[in-house]
């Protein structure tokens, strides 16, 4: 019988035939209503797939694989049966305000009712009470585009990728949310900047659809090589004599499930430059313990950093004492993840 391991990529399971594998639930969460949801959510899946186990932690030899990956090297269908329902952005244009900020939510419930069987409440209050935060209490868009990219505290950016990423809240829910703060305070650089970062992550799903193979490859769009990967326990990575920074990142990414962007384009330009490491076994460790983890931003940004992706500047390489000057200049961040 195989083996899978999901955590917060639980829209993948169902191209996989359930009463044939084992599979180690293990979902990353950041508080008790994430947690209830998940544990909900496992109880309906149960109901479909016998061999499921509930994990709290995973032990390095019950790393068997990670899905995305796994499926790709088995040449199964990933993701066709909920591609055509993922495809949620833009394909309406103009864009209006949703009645419920998860019509992907609706959609997907329709075809997966198990998948969603009375787990869903919690989680929405939560994303409402973030957004209420986000746009109303603090009015963050104001600010995002001086705070971006600061690597520590709940303010800089905007925090929704998990939710994003597990499909409870619809992309273009968010780009209304934006645009209805730009009514009522003025469109500014910095409102536009959310957008064009929504655009990002946009890009890469579609481009996926394009070059699928091509985002598992070593040269990435170049051309197709899928020469065996080694891959690195974080054991191994935390022996590494390299930066403090690439500790400190590791560790924030082992305990949380999350990087701001400029952590992890700083981590994955150490991982690629300096200690001359595939892209793809950084991308693999990415798809294991990030929170938001979603197949085309991670493996489309990680291609793009090691210069065989969509950048025509070709490989990209962070100066980590300058970075840092510009981005910690009082160490805060690495006196908290050391
Ligand atoms: C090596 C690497 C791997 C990454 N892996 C993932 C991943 O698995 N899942 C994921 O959601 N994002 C990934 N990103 C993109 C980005 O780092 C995160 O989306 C962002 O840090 C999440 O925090 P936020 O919601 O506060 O982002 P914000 O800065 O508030 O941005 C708003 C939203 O825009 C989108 N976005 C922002 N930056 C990017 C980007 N560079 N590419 C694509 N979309 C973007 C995200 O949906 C994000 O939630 C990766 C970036 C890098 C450099």
């Amino acid at each position: 019988m195989r083996r899978i391991l999901v955590q917060n990529n639980f829209f993948l399971l169902t191209p996989f035939d359930l009463n044939q594998t084992e599979v180690l639930f293990a979902p990353k969460y950041k508080s008790t209503i994430q947690k209830d949801f998940f544990k909900r959510r496992f109880n309906a899946l149960s109901l479909i797939a016998p061999h499921l186990k509930w994990v709290e932690s995973i032990s390095e030899n019950e790393f068997d694989v990670a899905l995305a990956w796994d499926a790709f090297y088995e040449k199964k269908t990933f993701g066709n049966k909920l591609d055509p329902i993922q495809n949620r952005l833009f394909s309406s244009l103009p864009f209006k305000l949703q009645e419920s900020f998860t019509p992907f939510r609706q959609l997907a419930e329709v075809h997966l009712p198990l998948l969603f069987n009375s787990a869903t409440p919690p989680w929405d209050e939560e994303i409402k009470k973030e957004l209420h935060y986000y746009f109303v209490d603090k009015k963050l868009p104001l600010t995002y585009l001086n705070t971006r990219n600061e690597m520590l505290g709940r303010d800089g950016s905007t925090k929704f990728s998990s939710f994003l990423s597990s499909g409870f809240l619809d992309v273009r829910y968010l780009y209304n949310e934006v645009k209805q703060f730009e009514s009522i305070h003025g469109a500014t650089k910095s409102t536009g900047w959310i957008i064009f970062e929504l655009l990002w992550r946009e890009f890469f799903y579609w481009h996926y659809q394009k070059y699928p193979r091509h985002y598992f490859s070593k040269n990435g769009l170049k051309s197709l090589d899928f020469s065996v990967v080694q891959t690195h326990t974080p054991q191994e990575l935390q022996n590494m004599n390299v930066y403090p920074f690439f500790h400190a990142a590791l560790n924030e990414l082992l305990s949380t499930g999350f990087l701001s962007n400029r952590a992890r384009q700083i981590f994955a330009s150490i991982w690629i430059n300096d200690l001359q490491l595939d892209w793809r076994s950084g991308a693999k460790l990415f798809e294991e313990n990030l929170i938001d983890y979603d197949v085309y931003s991670n493996y489309g940004n990680w291609m793009y950093l090691a210069g065989v992706g969509v950048d025509p500047r070709g490989k990209r390489y962070f100066n980590v004492d300058k970075q840092l000057e510009n981005y910690d200049p009082s160490g805060a961040y690495l006196k908290t993840w050391k």
